[in-house]
Formats: C-alpha cells, sequence, structure tokens
C-alpha cells in the first residue's frame, strides 16, 4: 500500500502478528524446557497416589472408583494382566499407545508419555489428546497386576475462566487493531491536509488558512507552513507590484518617445521646436537608461550570494571624489557644501558603496531649493565609522519615513514636483547598506530639511 494510513495499518498488524509469533515460540521454548518434566511429574503423582490409594485402601468397587476419578476431571485407561482394557471418562482422540509400553508398566515400570512424547513440536501437545500423551503407573489389586494411563481431560478442565481469558485476548486484539485504526487516521488527517495546502501552494493558490491546532510536531509542522506560506504570499504580492510599477515607469517614458518622434516626422516643424522635441527624447532615453541601471543594480543586490567584493579602502577619500563628480550642480544650484571628513579607512565594496553616496548627495541636491546648504560630515567611532549627509531642504513628512526604503516610492513634495527621480535610490541605498552590516538613519523635518546618516562596522 502506498498510503501512510496503508503503511501504518500494516505495520501495525505486522507488529501485533510478530508480537504472537515471538511470544509462541518464547512460551514454546518454555513449554519443552521447563512445564513438559512438571507436568509429567504433577500428572504422575496423581497417578501414583492413585494407585497407593488402590493398593492400601482396595476400594470394593474399582470401577465405580475410577469413574468418580473420570468426572472429577480425567481420562483413566486401565490395562489388566490378560490386556484387556477398560476406559473411564471421555474416549481418546487417538488410541496409540504401543503395547510395549503397557507390558513395561504391567512389568513395574512407570511410563511418562507426558514428558517423552517426540512428535510434538509446540507446547500445543500439552493439549494433545491421545492415548499415548499419558503417564502410566502399575497398581496390583486383588492381587492381580493393571496398569494405569491417565491424563486430565483438558476439555472438562477448561473451566469458564479459561474461556473469560481467551475471550479477553481476544476482545485485547480488535480493540487494540480498532484503537490503530482511529489513531493512525487522526494522526494522518494533519498530514493529508498539509499535503493539500503544499499542493495549492505549488499553484500559486496562497489563500486560506491550516486548520490544525495541534502541538506536537505536526502541529509545529503546520505553523512553520503557514508562516511560510504568507511570506510567499507577501513575496508574490511584491513581485506583482514590482512588476506593475516596473512596467509603469518604463510605459510613461516610452510613450513620450513615441509621441514626440511623430511630432518630429512634420516636415514643416520650426527649428526651435524640433530641438525641442529632441531634447525631450533625449531626456526620456537617459531617464530610462539610468532606471534600467538601477534595476541592474538592485537584481544584482538581490542575488542569494552576496555581490560584494569587500576591500580595505579610505572612505573620506571616495566621498572627496562623490564630491568633485557633483560640484557642478552644486555650483549650478549655486549651493554651499560644508564638509568635515575624518581620515578613515573602511573594509566594504567600494563600487556599492559610491552609489550610496551618489544617491545621497544627488538627493540633497534634488530636493533643495537653489542657494540651500549642504553638510557632509564622515566620523570614527571606536567600532563603526558615521557618514551624515545632512541638507536644508524640503524635508520629508513623517508618514512617509517607514515607505521611503521600499521600490518605486516616492514623495510628491510640492514645491519641487519637477524633479525626476525614480523611486529606485533609496532602496539601493539601504541594501548595500545592509549587505555591509550596516544601518540607514533618517532625520527629517518637512520645510527644515533631512539628513541621512550611514552607520557601518569597521570590521
Ligand atoms: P527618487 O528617485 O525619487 O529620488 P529615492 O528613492 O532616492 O527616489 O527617494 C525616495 C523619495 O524620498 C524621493 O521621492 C523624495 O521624495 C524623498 N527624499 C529622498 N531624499 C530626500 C531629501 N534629501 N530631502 C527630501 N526628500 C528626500
Amino acid at each position: 500500500m502506498r498510503s501512510l494510513y496503508g503503511k501504518f495499518l500494516s505495520f501495525t498488524t505486522g507488529i501485533m502478528l510478530t508480537s504472537a509469533v515471538v511470544a509462541f515460540l518464547v512460551v514454546n521454548t518454555y513449554y519443552h524446557q521447563q512445564l513438559k518434566g512438571q507436568n509429567d511429574a504433577k500428572n504422575m503423582n496423581i497417578a501414583l497416589t492413585m494407585a497407593e490409594y488402590i493398593e492400601t485402601e482396595e476400594p470394593a468397587d474399582l470401577a465405580g472408583y475410577f469413574s468418580t476419578q473420570a468426572t472429577s476431571g480425567y481420562k483413566l485407561f486401565v490395562v489388566n494382566d490378560s490386556r484387556q482394557a477398560t476406559l473411564y471418562g471421555a474416549p481418546f482422540r487417538l488410541e496409540n499407545l504401543r503395547p510395549a509400553s503397557v507390558d513395561k508398566v504391567l512389568n513395574g515400570q512407570l511410563y511418562h508419555g507426558m514428558r517423552d512424547l517426540k512428535t510434538e513440536t509446540f507446547m500445543t501437545g500439552f493439549f494433545s489428546d491421545e492415548l499415548a500423551n499419558t503417564v502410566g503407573v502399575p497398581f496390583t489389586y486383588n492381587g492381580e497386576t493393571y496398569a494405569l494411563f491417565m491424563r486430565p481431560d483438558i476439555k472438562l478442565l477448561f473451566t469458564e475462566v479459561h474461556y473469560l481469558l481467551g475471550g479477553m485476548v481476544v476482545v485485547m486484539a480488535i480493540v487494540s487493531l480498532l484503537s490503530m485504526l482511529i489513531v493512525a487516521k487522526k494522526l494522518i488527517e494533519p498530514i493529508t491536509k498539509l499535503t493539500a495546502a503544499a499542493k495549492k501552494v505549488g499553484e500559486e493558490k496562497f489563500t486560506g488558512s491550516l486548520d490544525i491546532t495541534r502541538r506536537d510536531e505536526i502541529g509545529q509542522l503546520a505553523q512553520s507552513f503557514q508562516r511560510m506560506t504568507e511570506k510567499l504570499s507577501e513575496n508574490d504580492r511584491m513581485r506583482k507590484e514590482f512588476i506593475s510599477d516596473v512596467s509603469h515607469d518604463f510605459q510613461s517614458p516610452l510613450l513620450n518617445i513615441k509621441g514626440y518622434a511623430n511630432l518630429l516626422m512634420d516636415s514643416g516643424l520650426p527649428e526651435q521646436e524640433r530641438q525641442n522635441y529632441a531634447k525631450v527624447i533625449q531626456s526620456e532615453t537617459e531617464r530610462l537608461s539610468s532606471l534600467t541601471k538601477q534595476l541592474l543594480l538592485l537584481t544584482s543586490l538581490d542575488q542569494l550570494e552576496s555581490p560584494l567584493k569587500p576591500i580595505k579602502f579610505r572612505l573620506d577619500e571616495q566621498l572627496k571624489e562623490v564630491i568633485r563628480k557633483q560640484r557642478w550642480l552644486l555650483e549650478e544650484k549655486e549651493m554651499s557644501l560644508v564638509m568635515e571628513l575624518d581620515e578613515v579607512a573602511v573594509t566594504g565594496d567600494p563600487a556599492f558603496l559610491e552609489k550610496v553616496w551618489e544617491n545621497l548627495l544627488s538627493n540633497a541636491l534634488k530636493y533643495t531649493e537653489v542657494g540651500g546648504e549642504i553638510d557632509i560630515r564622515l566620523t570614527e567611532g571606536k567600532d563603526e565609522v558615521k557618514v551624515a549627509i545632512q541638507d536644508n531642504g524640503a524635508g520629508i513628512a513623517e508618514q512617509h519615513l517607514s515607505r521611503l526604503f521600499d521600490r518605486f516610492y516616492r514623495v510628491d513634495h510640492s514645491r519641487t514636483q519637477q524633479v525626476e527621480g525614480t523611486g529606485l535610490g533609496l532602496s539601493i541605498v539601504h541594501q548595500v547598506v545592509k549587505l555591509h552590516g550596516g544601518l540607514v538613519q533618517i532625520d527629517s523635518k518637512e520645510g527644515v530639511g533631512t539628513t541621512f546618516t550611514i552607520i557601518l562596522p569597521k570590521l
């Protein structure tokens, strides 16, 4: 059977049968080693007592005496000198007593048939209703020699107690088998539920919760499965949202490009407008290009294996280089920049960390009005280094702070609505810093300014 339930059942039945066979073999060995001899001796004693009684008391009615013994639970086979036999009690199933054994007893020897009966392999020999399976003793009565063979009448001895005990064993076997069936069903039920749920998850159906309230290992498995399903469902939701965001962000520049390209095809277009349209197409293409680059970067950061190739390098020098590259923008917006940089070496991936500073500095520039001020500080602590980039720009309202690292999340600043962006910059910052084992802190007040502090472990 392939089902767990079937296996459980066959194992249980198998175990019950095996234990019954083993128990039978053990009892059988005990019977052959111990009980057979004891039984023979016990019966021999009884037979000898009978013989002694007859010889000493000489009962007037010998046949009557044997009949009384027969009614009290014995089968007696009495042979006289002339080999004439009389049976008292129920007849034997097999009258297989050898004449030589009779002769031996008549000659004064004892017959240990119960002990010496070889033919019976199993303890069932104990019950074997054969004339050979008796004990035999000689006795004399009125000067004549007799041989008395006897064994207990099992049918008579099988009293109510034996039936009760036998019944008990049968009832026990049936009850335990039935209980096993119920227990197995109960045990396997949650596994069946889990299998069905796993199948649903395999088909990307994440709805419904598992109705398993057990506290054992299966209960724990169900809980873990439930958590895993929730996580998968959340991931699935995020993935779909991400795809829809990406499509949307690609769609609008593409539509713009298509529209302006159509307009450009008009041969009578004045030169000035042609120039303007071409500029729009150019800027939209740049936007698409930067979006693609940022997405590629994020994808590389999402890999299971960290893409970082850490080396030790001077962070203050890297920051100076990033500022140098963006100086023209600072000048264009007539912004002042203050920097205070400790000479600090860190271990990290310089290429990825450069993206962090570029994004933070360009945000500070983008979201600060003309003539604003940017302050960059690099300080070295005992175990970590801190980079704080502060501006006195638009600031971010509190309700947005928790979602700033979400991909494509952007805040509409009424004053800086024209600012271009993808909503991916801070996700990249967060991801890179996280991969370096660091932390991003945001301190911002709408209309006052924002400070991004990156804390990196020194390693
Ligand atoms: P974007 O491409 O829109 O700049 P980011 O992920 O870099 O995307 O930033 C997400 C949002 O956070 C931005 O839309 C902006 O509203 C806000 N933000 C980021 N940096 C600043 C800052 N220095 N001052 C004010 N707002 C900021």
